[in-house]
């Protein structure tokens, strides 16, 4: 597979480090799940219910070197629509979805929001902006530096979280090694909490590069974010392919990661391919759906481990 056409997030390998680095994130990880399960159940597995809309405030931290990196304001605005749409199933290439998988179709009704006010009570658009010294971010370097990723923290030539109770924070930067970009799983440090994105997949006008230039990375480290699985179970590596779960009932078992856009119908593990679900590897005009399952998991993220989000201050714009 050529990394430069391919897509690669790197959301796994953070959760694996994670596991490793640091004290109790596992046993986090399995408390987490299981909470989530019990609403799943209460909301009724794959039927979905009736949800209230939920706007989750959004602080997009652009951090730049070259002034290419520096992404407008316009293009921020062009992925929060994306978002808006695909959670709600009312992006334009919905009706692409395969006849055989229309009835799946989940819409969400989680919607995002730029922040009105900042942690300090003032006022903002929701964007941050820092210039730094480091031509590049090297989450590849994780381990190396005892985990720490630069682009999070003022201190290495990134830029300090907002409180990840009240916003999901969301880095846009020049991330290295071929990386589209990756999120951190509920349940993980409070610092690091949030999705990273290279400023070249990230909405869908400026610097957005083919064939990931339509904002769907974004849509799949948020759907990351809210604890969602690889569709195919991450289980490519293993003997029996066909073995693991996203832990998604209604997304079929798939062996491997797709690329590119495949066509319909494409079999493995028995049944149809999902490959056109947003947390395949399928390029940016090939994937837009969720599924219904997929849906529910992702609302009862946000009825436990993500629930303070629910109740921010962050769009609630300062007087005066
Ligand atoms: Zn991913």
């Amino acid at each position: 597979m050529n990394n430069s056409h391919h897509r690669t997030c790197g959301c796994i390998i953070q959760d694996q480090i994670l596991m490793e680095m640091v004290e109790g994130y596992r046993e986090r990880r399995i408390e987490v799940e299981q909470a989530c399960r019990i609403i799943e159940s209460d909301l009724g597995g794959t039927a979905r219910g009736a949800f209230v809309t939920v706007t989750i405030p959004v602080v997009v931290h652009v951090v730049y070197n070259a002034a290419v990196e520096n992404i407008s304001d316009e293009q921020i605005a062009s992925q929060i629509r994306i978002l808006n749409e695909d959670f709600s199933a009312t992006n334009p290439d919905i009706s692409d979805v395969p006849n055989f998988f229309k009835s799946l179709i989940g819409k969400s009704s989680i919607q995002f929001k730029l922040a009105k006010r900042a942690p300090d009570g003032s006022s903002t658009n929701g964007i941050t902006r820092t210039q730094t010294t480091r031509s590049s971010f090297p989450p590849d370097e994780f381990l190396a530096t005892g985990f720490i990723e630069p682009v999070k923290f003022d201190s290495s030539g990134g830029k300090d979280a907002w409180p990840s109770d009240k916003y999901l924070n969301m880095w846009v930067c020049n991330l290295r090694g071929g990386l589209l970009g990756y999120a951190q799983f509920p349940g993980g440090p409070a610092e690091t909490d949030g999705v990273v994105m290279d400023y070249q997949y990230f909405g869908d006008i400026g610097t957005a590069t083919p064939p990931f230039d339509k904002g769907r990375t974004a849509t799949h480290e948020v759907g990351h974010y809210l604890n969602l699985r690889h569709i195919w179970g991450d289980d490519q590596n293993s003997a029996d392919p066909c073995s693991g779960s996203d832990l998604v009932n209604d997304t079929p078992n798939q062996e491997y990661p797709s690329g590119g856009i495949p066509t319909h119908p494409r079999r493995s593990c028995g049944s149809p391919d999902m490959f056109m679900n947003y947390m395949d590897y399928t390029d940016d005009a090939g994937m837009f759906m969720f599924s219904k399952g997929q849906v529910v998991r992702m609302q009862a993220a946000l009825e436990g481990p993500r629930a303070s989000l629910t109740t921010s201050d962050g769009l609630t714009a300062p007087c005066g």
